[in-house]
């Protein structure tokens, strides 16, 4: 059998040093408060469950569903909400953790759709952010890297449902 293994684009021990020092920000930030950390899956699992055990605060976990992508590597411009947050946010410090920015727009709905529940503060982490494709207004708060329009894959994101295992993030070379 081949396995397959997308090329190293950004490594395991350059995200742990940058998760490391995103949660040192977080901690400061929000020192003596209580954290909704928000997970929106799938993609930022992985970067989430990291970024988390970094954090020095008391907080909450939650799950949020949503996406604009099929199985390509297209947007397709939808929002599709599948799965909602199970507690109240009303006067709770959010933040929400996202795999990637790209065109701004899963974020960007997400943010619109927290705020709709009266959170005292929203704020959001996005392990990747891809500036040249960038259509829709977002402010992120705390940013791990900020990479060209490439389309990455591992530590949490996928290709047509392949690769979140990967502990580094990888590119696709043609054929795969
Ligand atoms: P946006 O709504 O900002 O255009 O897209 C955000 C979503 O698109 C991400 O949560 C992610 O699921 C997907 N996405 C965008 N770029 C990439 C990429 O390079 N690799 C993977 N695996 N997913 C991506």
């Amino acid at each position: 059998m081949n396995f397959y293994s997308p090329e190293v684009f950004i490594s395991e021990e350059d995200i742990a040093i940058r998760v490391q020092t995103l949660g040192n920000a977080i901690t400061k930030d929000f020192a003596n408060e209580e954290l909704v950390v928000i997970c929106v899956l799938k993609g930022a699992f992985v970067f989430c469950s990291d970024l988390i055990k970094k954090i020095n605060l008391p907080l909450r976990i939650e799950f949020l569903s949503a996406s604009s992508y099929g199985d390509g590597t297209v947007s397709s411009g939808v929002l599709k909400m599948q799965m909602d947050v199970s507690c109240s946010l009303e006067g709770r410090n959010v933040l929400l953790v996202e795999d990637i920015v790209d065109t701004g727009l899963t974020i960007s709905e997400i943010v619109k759709h927290i705020e709709n529940h009266n959170p005292k503060s929203v704020r959001v982490a996005s392990l990747l952010y891809k500036p040249e494709k960038l259509k829709h207004s977002v402010t992120i708060d705390y940013l791990a890297f900020e990479i060209e329009d490439r389309f990455v894959v591992g530590y949490g994101l996928d290709y047509a449902g392949r690769f979140r295992e990967l502990p580094y993030l990888g590119v696709l070379n043609a054929g795969h």
